[in-house]
């Protein structure tokens, strides 16, 4: 062959290489490092989002500005909690009520968009949002407020494969970004106020067949499954009837429903758990596991390894679901959680053993606090609402609580920076009253059998980002906010941190000091985590902007603070002037 000829067809194969890279797991597996792509919800699958670059950094921040917007368009304008993947010059970023888009990453370029077709009968129980999406080999997956799992071509946006986790019409729904680990795609149901069973669901990326299934509520059977989808027993979760009186298990809640982390080094997948089923307690003696804790699963025989409850016999709507990232702290690999419940909770992220436990929040009223040695909260009995049938068996006796059920942190992703060593924590303080009714299973129906108002605490601040030491317990810096944060956090090797507000900013702060660098107004609330990646040798920032969520909808006397805020939805990209 000739040497001509020999290289136009090597550029041709480069061409269509460069085309078409593949996800793999190896890429999958360095994602934390590699800078010229986001591919996992976490910027890594242990969920630190700590980006090495430094080009934009404490000096030049201040000369942030937008490359291009993007907006989701249509009438569904509201709750956009999505973290944009970035890779092969494509961005991926979904939108609320089940919306997807592929962007030209340089110029914000719309290349094909997929809207699902939703049923009228949806019960999402807060907002229409969606967390993002995951990547692998040419598919690009999501999971649908209908409880259904999209995986489209990256290229055409056209669907490979769809399938059912569930039935909607019994109160499931999904939302979080899948989770990539070992090969296996990873997803959780949502769904807790309505009696639904949380698990974790592993299935192969490529087809959407099911590999295991894993029940969070102690009690119900685990599954495995042949290629042919046979199903196969693979052991109860825990004990059937150790923590569930009667049959409540089969109605126990505890949905996984913001999805997991991994660490390959200890090969467990973490996802933490919501409420029991119903919230009133005095129906359902006992500990109620697995319900808001953290589970670590062993993703290859997809067990729990072991598990962390972090309210036991939950009686507050904590859903222990957020995130458990994990990091290097004294040569051991462990585990850190911003909980619901108001505590910061370090575990040894092998074994589930409690190292440390502190408060990340000002005002707790439910537990004094976490007894080191048993691991458990040393409840403060006072600050468990009622039972009714000890008083006219119609309500019982309302109780003040904090942090009130939306949580000293909720579903936005905190950040760690192995540099300073610090957690950033976007914390809420809030409380509620909350009392008891009776209440009984019926499917489709809410199962909560409590009401609430939700009541601010403090009356110059709900928000507060905060940069909390995993050693000491410490808060080292806290940037407070008038409305309640609901965005995640980025930290850089830069040292910034960025992190959006309801009230429409994102800014960038010096991550030892919590000064404010930065901030850009983007036209709506911001409660969705930015990304960073590289490109060419410049450095790029993208957050999703769109006010929505949880809070609107429940948020009780916050209102006031929030209710003249605007929806939107759209994608904002910066880089620094030149
Ligand atoms: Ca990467
Ligand atoms: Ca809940």
């Amino acid at each position: 062959m000739k040497l001509k000829t020999l290289s136009l067809l090597m550029a041709a194969g480069l061409a269509s290489f460069a085309g078409h890279t593949a996800v793999t797991d190896a890429m999958l597996a360095n994602d934390a490092k590699t800078t010229g792509d986001v591919l996992s919800w976490g910027i890594g699958t242990e969920g630190q989002r700590f980006s090495p670059l430094k080009t934009i950094n404490t000096k030049n921040v201040g000369k942030l500005v937008p490359a291009w917007s993007f907006s989701f368009g249509g009438e569904k304008q509201r709750g956009q909690e999505s973290q944009p993947l970035v890779h092969n010059g494509k961005m991926f970023v979904t939108g609320s009520y089940s919306r997807i888009y592929a962007l030209d990453v340089k110029t914000g370029k719309k290349l094909w968009k997929y809207e699902h077709r939703l049923p009228e009968g949806i019960m999402p129980c807060c907002d229409v949002i969606n967390r993002g999406a995951a990547l692998y080999d040419n598919l690009v997956i999501f999971a649908t407020l209908d409880a259904q799992l999209v995986a489209l071509n990256q290229e055409t946006g056209e669907v490979v494969w769809k399938e059912k986790i569930d039935d909607y019409a019994a109160g499931y729904s999904a939302s979080a970004a899948p989770l990539i680990a070992e090969g296996l795609l990873l997803t959780g149901v949502s769904g807790g106020e309505f009696g639904i069973v949380g698990r974790v669901e592993a299935r192969n990326p490529k087809t959407g067949d099911l590999v295991w299934v894993r029940p969070t509520v102690e009690g119900h059977m685990g599954y495995t499954y042949d290629k042919d989808g046979n199903k196969k027993e693979n052991g109860i979760s825990g004990t059937r009837n150790a923590t569930w009186t009667g049959d409540l298990w089969k109605t126990g809640g505890a949905a996984t429903w913001l999805g997991g982390t991994y660490d390959a080094k200890t090969g467990l997948a973490y996802f933490g758990t919501g409420n029991p089923a119903p919230w009133n307690s005095h129906t359902r003696k006992g500990d109620n596991l697995f319900s808001s804790a953290t589970v670590a699963i062993d993703v290859k025989t997809g067990q729990i390894k072991w598990h962390y409850q972090t309210t036991p016999h939950d009686g507050w709507d904590f859903d222990g679901v957020n995130e458990f990232v994990t990091f290097d702290l004294n040569g051991k690999r462990m585990g850190a959680k911003a909980d619901r419940n108001g505590f910061f909770y370090v575990l040894d992220a092998t074994n589930g053993k409690l190292e440390n436990a502190f408060p990340f929040v000002k005002k707790i009223t439910w537990a004094k606090g976490i007894d080191l040695k048993t691991g458990r909260p040393i409840e403060n009995p006072e600050s468990r609402p009622g039972d009714p049938a000890a008083g006219d068996g119609k309500k019982g006796k309302t109780v003040f609580s904090a942090p009130s059920f939306l949580g000293g942190k909720n579903q936005m992703p905190m950040a760690y920076s192995p540099n300073t060593g610090l957690f950033y924590v976007p914390a809420n303080e809030w409380g509620m009253d909350i009392w008891n009714e009776p209440i009984g299973y019926k499917k489709g129906a809410a199962f909560l059998g409590a009401g609430f108002t939700i009541k601010t605490v403090f009356d110059d601040y709900i928000g507060a980002m905060r940069a909390v030491d995993p050693k000491t317990g410490k808060i080292v810096w806290e940037v407070k906010n008038n409305a309640p944060l609901w965005g995640g956090v980025l930290t850089t090797a830069g040292d910034l941190v960025f992190w959006g507000t309801p009230e429409g900013y994102l800014q960038a702060a010096d991550a030892k000091t919590g000064k404010i660098l930065w901030k850009f107004q983007t036209g709506s609330g911001v409660v969705a985590p930015p990304v960073t990646w590289e490109d060419k040798g410049e450095q790029y920032v993208a957050v999703v902007s769109g006010w929505g969520g949880a809070v609107p909808l429940w948020g009780g006397e916050v209102a006031k603070k929030v209710n003249f805020l605007e929806q939107g939805g759209s994608v904002w990209v910066f880089k620094l002037v030149k």
